[in-house]
């Protein structure tokens, strides 16, 4: 079936997995591994033979290219047949890799990360899924307000792989700002202490370039868990590969570049104003006065980065929680105690109470 790709072990043919602690395709069956290399690239495969041009292959996300024909694409439930076990398998719109829920198969579906779905790059895996339960742990080791029953009620069983869509902007952001700023003197003539206040008008103006400012892409992805995995380090993106996802689950974007770049926007200008701000950094009381600047030059690269998905369960909630996938920085929320936060509450102000009471006591 032309439509659906899976990394099978060319020793006993049971399904391939991607590795993070290796880096390499590993038969879970009979433990045979081999590079990304060594696998055949099925994509690659099915272009040869003819069954597409061959430039196909070659292809990928090109944002001006590529708007038009977005607009027309249907997104739709799909439905596909397992290679290994012929079960019918129902795949969500965005869903671009899954394992088969019946075999445990692991399946790239072709149609929609090919072509002009074709990711520019791919962070792989480098966390080692078995030492999740420690990086969470030590998340949880410094939360002092967490029930004390959480982490043991918490089953850590269904933790998720999942490479996250996401668009990487690079732009420029040019303008001018105008402040006004105060330096202040102290200093004494005879029997006088002077204050000599001095006010300024500060002009600057000035560009700078961003790079790699990254948005989810993803609908279902909760966008303030997403922006706080961060930092990646971009250093490790490779040109995408399919077969890195052989394993895991991947979702092509619902959210296209321009849905999503209103929130880049909003990174790029925030972070411009404070490096036009820091350049007051000597005067006080500064008051910014008029401000001009403008975004330009923006391009959008399409990328998946790794991300380790899962839910706790606690006092009839779901908590989520994302780890990243590359660094294991651990986010989420979690549930507070009640009786912890009293408890912390008073504790605090019984400490703020005695050293007022020592205070008082020492005037
Ligand atoms: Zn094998
Ligand atoms: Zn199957």
């Amino acid at each position: 079936m032309d439509n659906i790709a899976e990394q099978k072990c060319p020793a006993c043919g049971a399904p391939l997995v991607f590795k993070p602690e290796s880096g390499l395709l590993e038969c879970e069956f009979c433990g045979s591994a081999f590079t990304i290399e060594h696998i055949e690239d099925s994509l690659k495969e099915e272009a040869a033979a003819g069954q597409q041009p061959a430039e196909a292959g070659n292809e990928e996300f090109d944002w001006g290219s590529f708007k038009d024909q977005l607009e027309d694409e249907q997104m739709e439930i799909a439905v596909y047949n397992c290679n290994s076990c012929g079960a019918e398998i129902m795949a969500e719109p965005t869903t671009a890799a899954m394992r088969c829920p019946y075999c445990d198969n692991n399946i790239v579906l072709n149609e929609r990360i090919k072509g002009g779905l074709k990711p520019n790059g791919v962070i792989p895996f480098k966390i080692d899924p078995k030492s999740l339960p420690d990086a969470i742990k030590r998340f949880y080791g410094n939360k002092p307000l967490l029930p004390r029953d959480f982490f043991s009620a918490n089953k850590l069983g269904n933790v998720q792989g999942v490479y996250v869509p996401f668009w990487m902007y690079n732009c420029r952001v040019d303008g001018s700002m105008e402040m006004r700023g105060t330096t202040v003197r102290h200093y004494t003539q005879g029997q006088y202490n002077c204050t000599e206040t001095s006010y300024y008008q500060l002009d600057r103006e000035g560009g700078m370039a961003f790079e790699r400012i990254p948005v989810d892409g993803s609908e279902k992805m909760p966008d303030d868990l997403m922006d706080s995995i961060e930092p990646f380090d971009y250093s490790e993106l490779v040109p995408f590969d399919h077969r890195y996802l052989a394993g895991y689950v991947a979702d092509r974007f619902d959210y296209d570049p321009d849905d999503c770049l209103p929130r880049a926007t909003n990174r790029v200008m925030n972070s411009a104003d404070e490096v036009f701000r820091s350049t007051a950094a000597e005067f006080g009381d500064v008051q910014v006065t008029h401000r001009n600047l403008n975004l330009h030059d923006t391009a959008v690269k399409y990328v998946m980065l790794p991300v380790y998905l899962f839910t706790c369960k606690y006092g009839g909630k779901d908590y989520r929680y994302a780890v990243n996938g590359q660094t294991g920085k651990v986010v989420g929320d979690l549930p507070i105690s009640k009786g912890k936060t009293l408890a912390w509450f008073f504790g605090t102000f019984a400490a703020v109470a005695a050293v007022v009471a020592t205070f008082l006591y020492l005037l």
